[in-house]
């Protein structure tokens, strides 16, 4: 029997309890693909058994865990779906693998795997990669792992003749999407518990921009079919599925030869369910008479891709449109009540830090947006840009997110310089992070280890000595994000004690996004701070490359240092804690105990210790307070209490808690 296990890891997050967008359709679509071919002949059907490692696991695990839950399944082939937020994470993962399951072999597809992209290509991890949509060729290439002679035929993918890569760059046979059942219609991936569904209802792209791979790995549009997508909608909107948000994830949905029939069709369905809808458009295809459509069908948000009002930065991005109609479009979506994300792109060849501004001045002329959503332009691996980037001067990061950082028109500098611009413009924080849950009770302590599936926070007391055992221990049950949280005298032996425990951490879950909270009961150093960094925070990390453009050399995002310190009430002591520490960590303000009546002064983000003995009604009162004062904040209104933080959440938050993680916290 060969085992085959499929793997879609989710993008790194800082809020553990929020549950990741992360539904491995694309897995899901090759999945039945291989159940329809196993199905038609039974002496492969009973020689292969098909698993995809299921969100508890693949959503909840640090990097040690995902590896253990690997190993657990012992598979003989690991498929692995590669995209630019999760690339190198999959690729250690693989490679810790391989270590560990002598004689398995991975097959990778997905976004990152194109022809030009050889670091991803060559990776040792990698044995086969599958260039484009699966569904086709998957079967004969797991068939025939191992089997050079016969590899060599199958059209659009790569492999390794010993050391050496092959490439077939052959186009493959289409597959045709009406072949076998949607995926969530056979449970693979689930999707009846979640809060979203993605849904493709179409695959490809009429349009042809040139910093975009996805229109290059499909040469025309193609539908699913009408009966197949009612069948689906049907159950999305039936009392079996909890569903409760869906994504339209064609590219331009609105360009999608009927989808006006779908959007009658989902109006019709939600007098039994209010759905709400999210989808990306192009406005300036929209008649007013669209734009009611889509609201009769639910729409909630839409995200528009203006790019730049730059007429020559969007003629060389082969960005065809009018600009006027995209901002008239854009408007009439709001005036309807529909949010609107619109997208621009800095750094596109054409373009200039004037161009740029220009952009944000007749944004904000036009008021086209709800949430404007500024990305630096990426070289992507199999793109047109990426093909001329020397020939356009572009230069860019050889790693994901393979971010621009100079073109002729732009210096290097101009790019910080304009993302600063656009925060005080819009008066925003690109880089903005939610403070980590600080939640510290209800805990279990060490003894209780091998009980729990998993390892949230660990609440460790310092000084005191941390068996390396247990230190590993964790380290195998963290999750990603995860919160380290050191409490007590972080100074002479309890600055060793720490060091040791970052060290041993990091060496194992180099890929999980980390919250160090600190509560030292004297000022933790800068020094400290800055060795710290030293050894958690890998620069070449995909988020603290995402976040490269923003910060000064040696800058990072993760790991996120958080400094709990008592508010001293007094904004001026505030300002210069802030000032003090603001190049390594955020302060969160920590009041041991609170009234209605100690509110006023209060500043985010705030750790609020003691109301366990509030009455509700006092209770409702101090949130109902907390709530006008910090409208702007509130998830940085903060409770040491379990039971009050999910009362804060869901009352005042109103996030349902159906749709969260929970938390484990060990302490030491
Ligand atoms: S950016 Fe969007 S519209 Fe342009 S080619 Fe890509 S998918 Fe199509």
């Amino acid at each position: 029997m060969q085992k085959v296990l499929f793997l879609q890891l989710p993008p790194p997050r800082f809020d553990f309890c929020e549950t990741p967008t992360n539904i491995p359709l694309a897995a899901g679509f090759v999945i039945s693909a291989l159940k329809h071919e196993l199905a038609r002949d039974q002496s492969l059907h009973d020689r292969v058994e098909i698993n995809l490692l299921g969100n508890s696991k693949v959503d909840i695990f640090g990097d040690q865990g995902l590896i253990s839950a690997i190993n657990d399944a012992q598979p003989d082939i690991l498929c692995l779906t590669l995209y630019l937020w999760n690339v190198q994470r999959s690729l250690f993962i693989a490679s810790m693998v391989k270590r560990q399951i002598p004689g398995i072999q991975t097959v990778v597809g997905g976004p990152e795997v194109t022809p030009d992209n050889d670091w991803v290509l060559n990776h040792p991890a990698v044995n086969v990669g599958v260039f484009g949509e699966g569904e086709s060729r998957i079967l004969s290439v797991l068939v025939n792992m191992g089997r050079m002679d016969r590899l060599r035929n199958i059209p659009g993918i790569c492999y390794k003749d010993s050391s050496e890569l092959i490439i077939n760059g052959q186009q493959p046979e289409l597959w045709d999407l009406d072949k076998c059942d949607y995926p969530y219609l056979d449970g693979c991936p689930e999707v009846k518990s979640s809060q979203t569904a993605f849904i493709e209802t179409a695959r490809g792209c009429p349009f042809k921009c040139r910093y975009c791979f996805y229109h290059k790995s499909f040469n025309s549009v193609r539908l699913h079919s009408d009966s197949r997508l009612n069948r689906l909608f049907e159950f999305i909107y039936s009392d079996a599925c909890e569903v409760s948000e869906v994504y339209l994830m064609d590219p331009t949905f609105n360009a999608r030869r009927g989808f006006r029939s779908i959007l009658g069709f989902l109006s019709g369905l939600r007098a039994r369910k209010d759905i709400r809808l999210h989808t990306e458009l192009r406005s300036d295809l929209l008649s007013e008479f669209d734009v009611d459509l889509f609201r009769e069908a639910g729409l909630a948000s839409a995200e528009i891709g203006l790019q730049s009002t730059n007429a020559e930065a969007l003629r060389k991005a082969n960005r065809k449109g009018n600009v006027e109609a995209t901002l008239r479009g854009a408007g009439m979506l709001k005036q309807r009540g529909i949010e609107v994300t619109t997208g621009i792109i800095l750094g596109l060849p054409g373009d200039t830090p004037e161009g740029f501004r220009k952009t944000l001045d007749d944004l904000k002329t036009s008021g086209a947006y709800s949430v404007i959503h500024p990305f630096v332009l990426s070289a992507l691996p199999g793109t047109d840009f990426r093909l001329r980037a020397r020939k356009l001067g572009l230069q860019h990061q050889d790693r994901p997110p393979y971010h621009v950082y100079q073109t002729p028109g732009f210096p290097e500098e101009a790019f910080r310089e304009c993302l600063i611009e656009f925060e005080t413009e819009f008066e925003t924080e690109l880089d903005h992070i939610n403070p980590p849950s600080m939640v510290s009770s209800p805990t279990w302590g060490p003894d209780s280890l091998d009980d729990e599936p998993y390892v949230s926070k660990w609440i460790i007391q310092i000084p005191q000595s941390i068996p390396e055992r247990l230190v590993e221990s964790v380290a195998r049950k963290s999750t990603d994000p995860f919160s380290l949280w050191f409490a007590g005298n972080i100074h002479g032996p309890g600055e060793k004690q720490v060091i040791d425990v970052l060290r041993i951490f990091g060496a194992a879950n180099p890929y999980t996004s980390l919250h160090l909270i600190l509560e030292s009961e004297t000022p933790v150093t800068l020094s400290m701070l800055d060795e710290m960094i030293g050894i958690l925070g890998q620069p070449g990390l995909y988020l603290n490359r995402y976040y490269q453009p923003l910060y000064e050399e040696n800058e990072v995002i993760s790991p996120c240092i958080w400094i709990l310190a008592p508010d001293p009430g007094d904004h001026n002591i505030r300002d210069s804690f802030v000032e003090n520490y603001g190049k390594f960590a955020r302060i969160v303000w920590k009041m041991k105990e609170i009234d209605v009546t100690k509110c006023e002064n209060t500043q985010t983000p705030l750790l609020i210790d003691h109301v366990t003995n509030m009455s509700i009604q006092k209770l409702n009162k101090l949130f109902n307070k907390l709530k006008r004062i910090h409208d702007n904040s509130l998830e940085e209104v903060l409770f040491s209490s379990g039971l009050v933080q999910a009362l804060w959440d869901s009352r005042i938050r109103g996030l349902n808690s159906k749709y969260r993680i929970t938390e484990k916290i060990l302490r030491s």
